[in-house]
């Protein structure tokens, strides 16, 4: 039996009229049936243009309820939303759009000129407002949406070598938003701050979410720890959802005061959190609860439940509920405690790559996503993320996960960014070094090995530190390690 349901907009306006679906800032709410009616008449501007049925067409746009009605419209053709990630170099996204085949760009107005370099390689780009002015083309919007179709595509970030296009089904958005509540709970108060750019998939879920729960999402052109901070204490905001980065600074701006009650959640993801953040977090009374996920799991896959956040520090949690994992050392699966690969299998996660069988072949194992990245599960089957397996390193035998060095020296004060990687030595095979930012002149080498001897067993401890202006970092801000190698000074 094919799995078809009411397209999902329709079938939550026809529920929640009235209800806000997407509130900002400084501008006008919008409901759920005007979002539904914004999205169709987009739909039918866009047909106008030849948009079809399975064509591949870009996003390119910050946070707006215009993007949010283009992503929303295309699903109404039966075409596919590549989200790109505004921060990409040209040559990147040339590479991205022509990877997707996509055939038409569509772009927030303030990105227009930037989107109009892109239109040098080929692909044609409309900015939201000249979709808008043209005409409505009468013709039949889909009733119904079909849980195997494919509805977006998002590449990874890059981190470990060229981003792949992931392929999100309807249903992968809909396990995931229903896997969520199932950990998260819902309830009638719910709002959810969206503070991440859309174009990455822990910002796209909560549009799905808000669709599927009729639930308002409340809308940030970016991160603005002003914003979110009015956001929480004085518009009713349940639900935020944040990288480390934006975690440190609400604390910041927190200072000594707390959170109001109505904040029940500070979902924590997109890449390792330092133990002293989340010991700070707690200090403060922030609900913090740490996810793992990635872009193959269209957003979150664990997530560390309300009762266990404070007692299972540093714990990604346990996979959400049609979720499974498992940690799998050469082929087989590792005993508690031990760390190994992280496996993950779900109806959230992709059925695949888009035009990337080699990437495919190394990530799916009998209906199992081997993740590249290292963790164990404890004995309660609580997920410990280590690291990414690439950047792992060996020093005399001894396993050395770069985060756990970099996560004490960030707890360094004066220490603005670090990263760590493997250098090669004769005598230990490979040694850890460490590239610093610093935001105090002061601080020295010794200082921080001192500092290091102190917090970890001394074969973690780097052996040499080299202090740099900047560190490399992709389009999502991730640092990238492999690049470090470069910052090292010729000889
Ligand atoms: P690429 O796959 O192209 O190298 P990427 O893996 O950084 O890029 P994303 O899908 O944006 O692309 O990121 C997912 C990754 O982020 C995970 O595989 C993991 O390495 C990291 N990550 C996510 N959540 C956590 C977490 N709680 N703790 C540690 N790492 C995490
Ligand atoms: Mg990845």
């Amino acid at each position: 039996m094919v799995e078809t349901m009411q397209h999902w907009l329709d079938k939550q306006a026809d529920l929640s009229p009235n209800r806000i679906a997407i509130e900002q800032p400084n501008r006008e709410s919008v409901t759920f049936s005007q979002l539904r009616d914004k999205a169709k008449s987009f739909a039918r501007k866009l047909a106008s243009q030849g948009v079809k049925s399975g064509n591949h067409i870009a996003i390119y746009a910050t946070n707006s309820i215009e993007m949010i009605t283009a992503i929303h419209s295309l699903s109404y053709i039966g075409a596919i939303a590549v989200l790109l990630n505004t921060r990409l170099s040209n040559t990147e996204v040339a590479f991205q759009l022509k990877d997707a085949n996509v055939s038409l760009v569509l772009s927030s107005e303030n990105l227009l000129e930037k989107a109009s370099l892109i239109e040098n390689s080929g692909t044609s780009v409309k900015s939201f407002e000249q979709i808008n002015k043209l005409a409505e083309l009468d013709t039949e919007l889909k009733r119904e949406i079909c849980l195997e179709d494919l509805c977006t595509i998002i590449y990874t970030s890059g981190t470990t070598g060229l981003p792949k296009g992931v392929q999100h089904s309807y249903g992968n958005h809909w396990w995931s938003a229903i896997s969520s509540a199932l950990n998260l709970g819902l309830s009638d108060n719910d709002r959810w701050l969206v503070a991440l750019p859309l174009f990455h998939v822990g910002g796209l879920s909560i549009l799905m979410k808000s669709i599927i729960y009729g639930m308002p999402v409340y809308l940030l052109e970016k991160f603005d720890v002003d914003q979110v901070h009015h956001g929480i204490v004085e518009r009713n905001v349940t639900i935020v959802s944040v990288v480390s980065i934006m975690l440190v600074r609400l604390i910041e701006k927190l200072g000594v005061q707390t959170y109001p009650k109505t904040l029940r959640c500070m979902l924590l993801g997109g890449g390792p959190a330092s133990k002293s953040l989340l010991e700070q977090a707690k200090s403060h009374g922030i609900p913090v609860f740490q996810t793992y996920g990635m872009t193959e799991t269209s957003s979150q896959i664990a997530t560390l439940s309300p009762k266990d956040a404070l007692t299972r520090l540093g714990s990604a949690g346990k996979a959400l509920f049609p979720a499974q994992l498992k940690i799998v050392n050469n082929a087989q699966v590792s005993p508690v405690n031990e760390i190994g690969e992280i496996f993950v299998k779900g109806l959230m996660v992709t059925s695949g790559y888009l035009n990337n069988d080699k990437a495919d072949k190394m990530a799916f194992q009998n209906g199992w996503l081997a993740t590249g990245d290292l963790g164990y599960l404890d004995d309660e089957g609580f997920l410990y993320v280590m690291d990414r397996r690439k950047d792992l390193i060996i020093s005399g035998g001894e396993n050395i996960y770069p985060a756990e060095v970099e996560s004490v020296l960030d707890s360094i004060q004066g220490v603005a960014e670090a990263g760590v990687i493997g250098s090669e030595d004769d005598r230990w095979g490979q040694i850890p070094i460490a590239f610093i930012v610093k935001n105090k002149k002061s601080l020295d080498e010794k200082e921080i090995v001192d500092y290091c001897l102190q917090h970890l067993a001394k074969f973690k401890v780097p052996k040499r530190v080299y202090f740099v202006d900047a560190l490399p970092r992709n389009a999502s801000n991730k640092l990238v390690r492999h690049k470090l190698i470069n910052l090292l000074p010729t000889e």
